[in-house]
């Protein structure tokens, strides 16, 4: 069965993970309106500032029909300010700021400090023999992690890739590296629901 996989398109790179969905042959379409939504079967959060998405999900009406969609079991995947609004729990957040408690983890905002605040390392996936390239832009950092959540990869201690059912978050931008196996797992797992 073909499944349409929206891409969340408010604000940030969204069309980067549309380049990529295309490339593995995945019907995909920007997501702006409550209509949009209801012709996604999956949705990807991208990277940009969470405080800004956040008060255009607002706005906009999509918080709430998202938030029903995620309730129901839609999978997600959140990268770099899309894990923040995934996140349980945001630390270092705008006071105003929503986040859809859709995984079980605490994130804090731009936790790489200012000198380091982008940069780039090679990676080990869970389940995948060669490194994946990571570029972190003002990455979040995990902070916790629940115990139903599976950690898919760690940057030194730090967990930058994890799942909890159709859940899945990075923190780092898997759409600006000429490299589609993380996507690959997400159109894994629509597969599975
Ligand atoms: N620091 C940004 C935020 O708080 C996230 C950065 C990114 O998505 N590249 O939303």
């Amino acid at each position: 069965m073909s499944r349409v996989v929206g891409v969340l398109a408010l604000q940030g790179a969204f069309e980067a993970h549309q380049h990529v969905l295309r490339d593995l042959g995945v019907e995909t379409v920007q997501v702006r309106t409550s209509a949009d939504l209801e012709l996604v079967d999956a949705l990807v959060m991208p990277g940009g500032e969470s405080t800004t998405m956040s008060h255009l999900l607002q706005t906009s009406g999509l918080f709430d029909a998202i938030d029903a969609r995620l309730k129901q079991g839609m999978p997600v995947f959140g990268t770099c300010a899309g894990m923040i609004l995934l996140a349980k729990v945001v630390l270092d957040g705008r006071s105003d700021q929503r986040s859809f408690g859709a995984i079980d983890i605490d994130v804090k905002r731009n936790a790489y400090g200012r000198q380091i605040d982008s940069f780039e390392t090679d990676i080990a996936l869970d389940g995948l023999v060669d490194d994946f390239h990571a570029v972190f832009i003002r990455a979040p950092q995990v902070s916790r992690i629940g115990e139903d959540v599976t950690v898919l990869a760690r940057h030194k201690e730090d967990v930058v890739l994890a799942r909890q059912g159709s859940v899945m978050v990075a923190s780092f931008h898997p759409e600006l590296t000429n490299d589609a196996r993380i996507h690959s797992m997400f159109i894994g797992l629509l597969q599975e629901v």
